[in-house]
């Protein structure tokens, strides 16, 4: 790269501990400003919509970092895809169990509901809307793929879109054609379901109103990424819904600071 030595005095520079004060000055103080400008900083703002230092450090801890040319995103030891795909898994997941959709209003026996819609929406906006971010997804067939070795590339500097998927290279399939899937973040609307929650100050302020909000009722544990507005990976997301099973049962009898202590308590955990 021609910015190397630049780059190599940046991080020799950086600060023994970071900088946490918001996202562009945690990064900066990982990456060093010239890696930060090429890979994060247009990045970040496609891919979330809002200026990097409106966003908090937080979410960023353990998820993105800086490591060496032949390290991977991901490094858990079992990674895949499922061979029929997600839907299919959890068709036969659910296969045996009676599911109601569809259903407009909770029912008003003493069960326990577990809400996995959007948080804002269970208490009908009334603080305000939180904000989610949504992908838009344009598929071209046989374009071009640098590295046979990546399934997705990100593309820090594209005007348009934030990576592209390659199917092929997913699913380890071995075909002569191959889907190229271009991703482009977009706000969230009724076409476009939410999927990330974006980590402004705001929002998080607005999140913990509306968790303590639930946590009025006995009967609703919100759950997941867009129940808790946590920005969870599938393994956090299930793991931390196995957690939350222990609230049920004492769920009905705690005073809601006590259901929002315990669900706090178990959210710092992820
Ligand atoms: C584009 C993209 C790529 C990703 N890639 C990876 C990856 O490579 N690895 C990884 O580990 N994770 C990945 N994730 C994250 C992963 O998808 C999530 O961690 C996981 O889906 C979270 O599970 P969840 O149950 O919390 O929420 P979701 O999977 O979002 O499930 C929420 C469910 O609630 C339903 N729902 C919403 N509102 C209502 C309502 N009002 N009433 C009833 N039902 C409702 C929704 O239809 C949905 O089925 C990716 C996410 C996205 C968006």
């Amino acid at each position: 790269m021609p910015e190397k030595n630049q780059i190599l005095k940046e991080l020799e520079e950086r600060p023994t501990e970071p900088n946490y004060s918001h996202f562009e000055n945690y990064m900066i103080s990982i990456f060093g400003k010239t890696l930060y400008m090429l890979f994060i900083h247009n990045y970040t703002k496609k891919m979330w919509g809002s200026e990097p230092n409106e966003l908090t450090s937080n979410w960023a801890i353990n998820r993105i970092g800086l490591k060496s040319s032949n390290s991977k995103v991901f490094e858990g030891e079992w990674q895949g895809l499922p061979i029929e795909g997600y839907t299919k898994l959890f068709e036969n997941m659910v296969k045996d169990i009676p599911i109601e959709y569809n259903c407009k209003s909770f029912n008003n026996n003493d069960d326990v509901v577990l809400f996995s819609g959007r948080l804002d929406e269970l208490c009908k906006y009334k603080f305000g809307v939180l904000g989610y971010r949504s992908l838009e997804f344009k598929n071209k067939l046989n374009d071009e793929w640098e590295n046979g070795d990546f399934g997705t590339i990100n593309l820090p500097q594209n005007p348009i879109y934030i990576r592209k998927a390659n199917f092929n290279v997913l699913y380890q399939q071995d075909k002569q054609d191959s889907l190229i899937q271009y991703q482009k973040a977009v706000p969230t609307d009724d076409f476009n379901k939410p999927m990330y929650p974006i980590n402004t100050k705001e929002n998080f302020k607005l999140k913990i109103r509306y968790l303590k909000e639930v946590c009025k009722s006995k009967k609703i544990i919100p759950v997941g990424r867009l129940g808790l507005y946590k920005y969870l990976n599938m393994d956090k997301a299930i793991s931390l819904s196995i957690d939350i099973l222990s609230l049920i049962e004492k769920w009905r009898n705690l005073r809601p600071k006590e259901r929002y202590s315990s669900l706090s308590l178990l959210l710092n955990k992820f």
